[in-house]
């Protein structure tokens, strides 16, 4: 059963989807969005806890340094459509935007939902049919040119370019379960490992259980494989049940969890008062203990740590709480000013892609040509979005990414197709 024929067919109706669908309608391609799940932009929706990190208002050199494994590749596409562009588009389907802390961009009304609503408003005008609930099972080629796709159904749609839009292996329920990676392995596609990023950690022993709910702001977190120091972020982090999470728990995790996949040894140390170093925060130790001398340690750690983390840190130090504080020998001192610099928990694992806000590792790059995103192996098959071998920190980047290689695969697939 074959349907209609369009210029382009964009499986996924996402964040990259919806913008590859607008930009090329407009442009004046034909174009069918077919999207699995029974609306479009469920995963943006819940982007930025439902206000929506649009993006991230900082220059160029600084998101070079937050896009892994390679943000060379994106270069071209921030060339053609960066910050100022999805932020124009925006403004001209009247989603007016508010720039806050960390130049992360959100909607002014704080509400994702507008995002959303605005982009599938856009595209429908622009004249893009979107199917909903279909979900692509195969792209068709003939002798390395696409020529359609089909849907699970074994219904055929007929078309000239289609673009991969089908996002990660995150967040499954939103309609990204990692199809796209297998429908184009079959086409002869490197894909490279999917593994969970930006997701919390696990740890062993109880340390973090014992401060579950304890949100720690101005610490440094360190992450260390086979006891080599391999990055450090300095922020917001949080204990919970299962071990950490929070900002800069999640701006680890890429690295911890690949370096947990290569069967390292994976630790994470907190260091409490990063605006001291030893030296100075020993001799703040020595001040506190000395002027305390007839109170109890417990009394005296108030005033460096917060109420929660009194008795665990007294337990992780090996120091009774109830001693009084001129009691308190050289070695133990030493222990406590080691568990203020450098808390340490051993990382067992991750919560898994129910969890992840975002996949690394996805199709091969060096496939794809970066100024058109066009693939390298099959004639007329563009990519946009999570499904491509590049993630990025927290902050607004990744959905940057998204906008940008949308635009690029959409307006090149379009002018191919209108020429
Ligand atoms: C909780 C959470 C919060 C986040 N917050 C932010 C944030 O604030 N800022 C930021 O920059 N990034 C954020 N991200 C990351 C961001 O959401 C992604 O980078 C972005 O959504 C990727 O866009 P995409 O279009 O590539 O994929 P998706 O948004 O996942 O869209 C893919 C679409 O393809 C459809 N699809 C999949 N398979 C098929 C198939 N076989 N047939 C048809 N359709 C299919 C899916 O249903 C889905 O609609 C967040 C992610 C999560 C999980």
């Amino acid at each position: 059963m074959s349907e209609l024929h369009y210029d382009i067919i964009i499986i996924g109706g996402g964040a990259a989807g919806l913008i590859a669908a607008g930009t090329a309608a407009e442009a004046g391609a034909s174009v069918l969005i077919l999207e699995s799940m029974k609306r479009a932009g469920r995963k943006l929706l819940i982007t930025g806890k439902g206000r929506c990190n649009i993006t991230n208002n900082s220059d160029i050199q600084n998101y070079m340094k937050q896009i892994f494994p390679l943000a060379k590749f994106c270069r071209p596409m921030f060339s053609r459509f960066f910050v100022s562009d999805i932020l124009q588009l925006l403004h001209r389907l009247d989603v007016p935007t508010i720039e806050e802390r960390g130049r992360r961009i959100f909607p002014e009304s704080q509400k994702s939902m507008d995002v959303v609503t605005a982009l599938v408003k856009w595209v429908e005008k622009a004249g893009v049919t979107i199917k909903y609930d279909r979900r692509v099972k195969q792209i068709i080629q003939n002798k390395g040119i696409i020529t359609g796709v089909a849907l699970d159904t074994g219904a055929v749609f007929n078309c000239n370019k289609v673009i991969l839009a089908t996002g990660g292996r995150s967040y499954p329920a939103t309609g990204s379960t990692g199809d796209g990676f297998r429908m184009v392995r079959e086409l002869g596609h490197k894909v490279n490992t999917t593994l969970p990023a930006l997701v919390p950690l696990e740890t062993e022993g109880g340390l973090a259980e014992s401060m579950m709910g304890l949100s720690l702001r101005n610490v440094q977190a360190t992450l260390w494989a086979d006891h080599k120091k391999i990055r450090s972020m300095f922020g917001e982090m949080l204990f919970t049940h299962y071990g950490l999470s929070g900002p800069i728990i999640l701006d680890l995790s890429r690295d911890a969890v690949i370096a947990l996949r290569e069967n390292k040894i994976v630790e994470i140390t907190i260091d409490h008062k990063p605006a001291l170093d030893d030296q100075k925060l020993d001799a703040r130790l020595l001040r506190e203990l000395d002027f305390h001398g007839r109170s109890k340690l417990k009394s005296m750690l108030k005033n460096l740590l917060p109420m929660k983390m009194l008795y665990p840190f007294c337990d992780y130090v090996k120091c009774d709480p109830e001693k009084f504080c001129n009691q308190v020998s050289g070695a133990e001192r030493k222990r406590m000013l080691s568990g203020l610099k450098e808390m340490r928990f051993t990382v067992t694992g991750n919560t898994g892609w129910n969890d992840a806000i975002i996949t690394s590792g996805g199709i091969e790059l060096k496939e794809i040509n970066p100024s058109t995103m066009e693939s390298k192996v099959i004639s007329g098959l563009y990519f946009a979005g999570e499904v491509l071998d590049l993630d990025a920190a927290t902050g607004g980047y990744n959905l940057q990414i998204a906008w940008s290689s949308g635009y690029v695969a959409g307006i090149s697939a379009a002018q191919l197709s209108t020429e």
